[in-house]
């Protein structure tokens, strides 16, 4: 059996797959079994944060697997406080860590510690969680519940747990609170949704109202966190300060993990929650090289330099395709162009491929660009080259 063959056989059928197989990567390039060469714009929805065969990344990982992979979390893991240390440290806040493995596990242990200070703390439990429209909090039973999709709440999944509304904006949060409201969770740039950035304002009078009446802020930067917006943080960007967050997806280059870090220092004892794989040495230390990377990148300027390039890339196709782009949208280096239709963003899609380009779909008509961070300069502008190529044949 092919490839294909054998994913179809063996592999339920969850995704709407494409049947291209890619066999090496090296930055922002991809190779498939025919050799064919692709620009990477996706990174795997925002994961591969360094680009493809980093060298500093691929050495950790090699190093720390030749020595100690996994114990368990019974025992003290170097590589995990170190790195919660490197997180606290950039983000600025006064917090601690619990780790995991994905995006989805991170949300669910922001909701645990957000029902358990609604418990302790209240006279009259506090439980429910307000979330917003076009949102993605991940695929569990709790957190597609969390997401604010009504086609994710199928019936083939139901009953879900109880406590969570979603409203349309963030005003409409406000008459959306009861005395039973324990926090509210966003993305600060909804990702899945269409790339859709908050006002910075109205976060902002979100933030101090929600702090102000003792509900809890999460914000759920799986996608936007560790630089996909140009800061560490988009929290720091629209300068907040939430009283949990999770991160996930860039923070340790492909390798699955999942931070929910909280300024609630003490919620948790000993029992109140785990996780088997989080947190081990091996995702930890790839955590520890990816923002070693990164930092540097930072600091240097050459993540602002790759935002401005790209933000004139894009730019540029919005002026010039009017009839297929409606506008642009996203913050840093995680970029959306809207398109007109559902199909008009099927035909880019399909064409950029074709092209040697990967790019991505999002809610709202949204062509979607995640690139990796360290993206070179000439990978930029070939990937644009491709893209306009692709979609002047549309
Ligand atoms: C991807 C994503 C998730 C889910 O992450 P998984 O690792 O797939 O569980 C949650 N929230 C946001 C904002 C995401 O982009």
């Amino acid at each position: 059996m092919n490839i294909e063959q054998l994913d179809k056989e063996f592999v339920l059928s969850s995704y709407a797959r494409n049947y291209t197989s890619f066999v090496e990567g090296k930055g922002a390039k991809l190779y498939d079994d025919t050799a064919k060469e692709y620009i990477d714009f996706a990174s795997g929805i925002g994961v591969s944060s360094v680009g493809h065969a980093n060298k500093k990344l691929t050495a950790t990982i090699c190093e720390q697997a030749k020595q100690l992979i996994h114990v368990s979390n019974l025992q003290v893991i170097e590589p995990q406080a170190k790195l919660a240390e490197q997180v606290v440290k950039l983000s600025g806040y006064d917090m601690r860590c619990f780790f995991g493995n994905s995006g989805a596990e991170a949300n669910e242990a922001a909701i645990k510690i957000a029902r358990k200070y609604g418990e302790i703390n209240f006279h009259k439990k506090r439980y429910k969680v307000i979330t917003l429209e076009h949102s993605f909090h991940g695929r569990t039973i709790t957190t597609v519940k969390a997401t604010g999709q009504e086609s994710f709440h199928t019936p083939n999944f139901s009953p879900y747990p109880d406590g969570f509304s979603f409203v349309d904006r963030i005003d409409a949060v406000y008459s959306a609170i009861d005395e039973e409201t324990v926090a509210v969770m966003i993305e600060l740039v909804q990702g899945e949704g269409g790339v859709q950035p908050f006002q910075m304002k109205e976060i902002q009078e979100l933030a101090k109202n929600l702090k102000s009446r003792e509900i809890l802020l999460i914000v759920d930067e799986v996608q936007t966190g560790v630089y996909r917006t140009g800061e560490f943080l988009a929290s720091n960007l629209y300068e907040i300060e939430p009283d949990i967050i999770t991160l996930a997806k860039g923070l340790a280059g492909g390798v699955p993990i999942g931070v929910t870090m909280t300024s609630l220092k003490e919620i948790f004892e000993p029992g109140d929650h785990g996780s088997t794989f989080g947190g081990n040495y091996l995702s930890t230390k790839a955590g520890l090289a990816v923002l070693e990377v990164l930092k540097s990148e930072k600091d240097s300027g050459a993540i602002r330099k790759r935002v401005e390039l790209f933000g004139e890339h894009i730019e540029g196709i919005t002026k010039r395709y009017p009839e297929l782009f409606l506008g642009n949208v996203g913050l840093g280096l995680m970029l959306g162009l809207r398109t007109p239709s559902s199909q008009v963003q099927k035909d880019v899609l399909s064409a950029t491929f074709q092209e040697g380009l990967i790019v991505l779909k999002a809610g709202r008509n949204t062509i979607r660009f995640l690139p990796p961070l360290t993206i070179t300069k000439e990978e930029i502008n070939e990937g644009f080259k491709r893209f306009e190529k692709a979609i002047s044949t549309l």
